[in-house]
């Protein structure tokens, strides 16, 4: 499938249109950025890997009855994807306190949820991705209340499915965050990424960070513990 134009650049990849008119090819870029872009980064290789891992959990949903975007993988960091309208939310599921939700709320950092928690955030770079509830979603016409319902549902599916495949590789999916597109019929498709960017993992016996965090702190290692978590889900 022949690349053609750019059409749009984030954070974290590029999307290009191609010879079909339904689909796009997505490119994994080496870019790290961090609270709202303020701190920047590069790791050769990191788009590569993101590309591999975001591939191998998309495959593993859509046997568990997932819908994703993905068609196919075009080389090490190119994927062939759905064209989709992207709803601006982002649906984070949480397992352990980190992150915000500390800062936010005070709980206490690592601490075990009693059940999985979704929130969601409204997409908008110049807000800062605000928490958003469902009536603010209403409000803003993000999404109807039965699109709210299955983006929540489907977040809590997703984790339930990746909680259980990382667990048995010995590691804590601590959190993540997700994104859905619409395709042309309406149909709700996983879609962007799911990677050590876009979750949190820490390893089970030692709680060592195996995640963007350790760019986000500056531990160092980013790639290594990319590379691990690669590594353990060919297991
Ligand atoms: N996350 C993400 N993109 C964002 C914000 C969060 O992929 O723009 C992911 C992040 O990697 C983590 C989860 O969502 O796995 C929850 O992040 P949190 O709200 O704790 O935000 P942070 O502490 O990164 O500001």
């Amino acid at each position: 499938m022949k690349k053609l134009e750019l059409l749009y650049e984030g954070k974290g990849k590029r999307l290009y249109r191609c010879e079909d008119e339904d689909l796009l090819i997505s490119e994994f870029k080496d870019d790290l950025t961090a609270f709202n872009a303020q701190k920047r980064g590069n790791e050769e290789g990191k788009g590569v890997l993101n590309c591999q891992i975001s591939t191998k959990l998309f495959r593993l949903l859509e046997e568990n009855g997932i819908k994703t975007h993905l068609v196919d993988t075009i080389s090490q960091n190119e994927q062939l994807v759905k064209k989709v309208d992207i709803i601006p939310l982002e649906v984070v599921v949480r397992n352990i306190a980190t992150g915000s939700l500390v800062k936010r709320l005070g709980i206490e950092d690592g601490k075990v949820l009693p059940f999985a928690l979704v929130e969601l955030y409204y997409k908008d770079d110049d807000l800062g991705d605000p928490l958003v509830n469902d009536e603010h979603c209403l409000l803003l016409d993000i999404a109807s209340e039965s699109e709210l319902e299955e983006l929540k549902r489907l977040g809590r599916e997703i984790n339930t499915i990746l909680k259980s495949f990382f667990a048995k590789r010995d590691l804590k999916l601590v959190d993540f965050k997700v994104e859905f597109g619409k395709d042309r019929d309406g149909n709700i498709l996983l879609s962007d990424e799911i990677s050590p960017d876009s979750c949190r993992f820490w390893d089970a016996k030692s709680d060592e960070k195996l995640d963007k965090d350790r760019f986000r702190q500056g531990l160092g290692g980013v790639k290594m513990a990319y590379e691990e978590v690669l590594r353990r889900i060919k297991n």
